[in-house]
């Protein structure tokens, strides 16, 4: 884009099909947000003006709860496990704009790909299934074996047998059978905190797991009380869950 960017005249998103699922959209690609450089400052509430007439808002920036990204999820991405876009935006109406001690980013994948990066953000949600076998549904034809990318399944007596540390939750196995002897037998959001990039990446700790949207939003919560109470200015969440200890983090926040 280089005139008028800030019109939502993209033209990819104009020349999407009507057929493809919720177009006309931006397909993504830009962390959820269109960066748009050198508008002067007193220039800024007219910008505001024109961005609230295509229908955007201006994200939150500094130490503040950022716009949340997502990966396209359901029902665009054929691994999609749950509708990542929808609970970000969910996250994104209570939380965006929150002013905190240092900036905070949160992000939904839809499955255990985990594309939008959750585990480098301060807080990120991965989707993921665990599957179970309904033996007598199965044929023995050791699809699901071949496919698991992970290793996780073997034939055993012409059954497949799953080994669950092996197993990274994507459901694939069960999307795979003809028979559909694969059921889920818990299926959510695993959660990590504490993850940043940048000068000092450092990857964040997987705190929950399949927890559904409304657990998830209580967790943001605590996690954000707890940061109020105890962050220092500038210290952003994953160093501070270093200074207090993972434990009292984690009993904070999934109390
Ligand atoms: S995280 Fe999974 S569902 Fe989301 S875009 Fe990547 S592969 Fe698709
Ligand atoms: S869920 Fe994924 S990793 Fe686990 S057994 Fe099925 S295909 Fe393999
Ligand atoms: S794909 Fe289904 S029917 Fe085939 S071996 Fe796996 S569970 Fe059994």
């Amino acid at each position: 884009m280089t005139s008028s960017p800030y019109a939502c005249a993209c033209p990819a998103a104009q020349s999407l099909p009507t057929s493809f699922p919720g177009s006309p959209r931006w397909p993504g690609g830009t962390a959820q947000g269109i960066e748009i450089p050198w508008i002067k400052f007193k220039e800024i509430e007219a910008a505001r003006k024109d961005l609230a007439g295509a229908g955007l808002t201006l994200g939150p920036c500094g130490p503040r709860f950022r716009t949340v990204t997502a990966c396209p999820g359901l029902p665009v991405c054929r691994r999609a496990l749950a509708d990542s876009q929808s609970f970000a935006r969910q996250i994104d109406q209570k939380f965006s704009g929150w002013l905190l001690p240092h900036k905070f980013k949160a992000t939904v994948s839809a499955c255990p790909n985990a594309c939008s990066r959750p585990q480098e953000n301060e807080i990120g949600f991965c989707a993921a299934v665990q599957p179970y076998m309904e033996a007598d549904a199965c044929m023995g034809c050791g699809l699901c074996v071949d496919i698991c990318r992970e290793k996780a399944l073997v034939l055993q007596d012409g059954k497949p047998l799953l080994d669950k540390s092996r197993c990274v939750l994507c459901a694939d196995c069960m999307q795979s059978c003809p028979t559909d002897a694969w059921k889920a037998e818990r299926m959510g959001y695993a959660v990590y905190a504490g993850g940043k990039n940048g000068r000092h990446p450092t990857q964040g700790e997987k705190i929950a797991d399949f927890v559904n949207e409304e657990q998830g939003m209580m967790i943001i919560q605590r996690c954000l009380d707890f940061y109020l109470q105890h962050g220092k200015k500038r210290e952003r969440l994953g160093d501070l869950i270093r200074r207090v200890g993972r434990d009292e983090f984690k009993a904070a926040v999934l109390q």
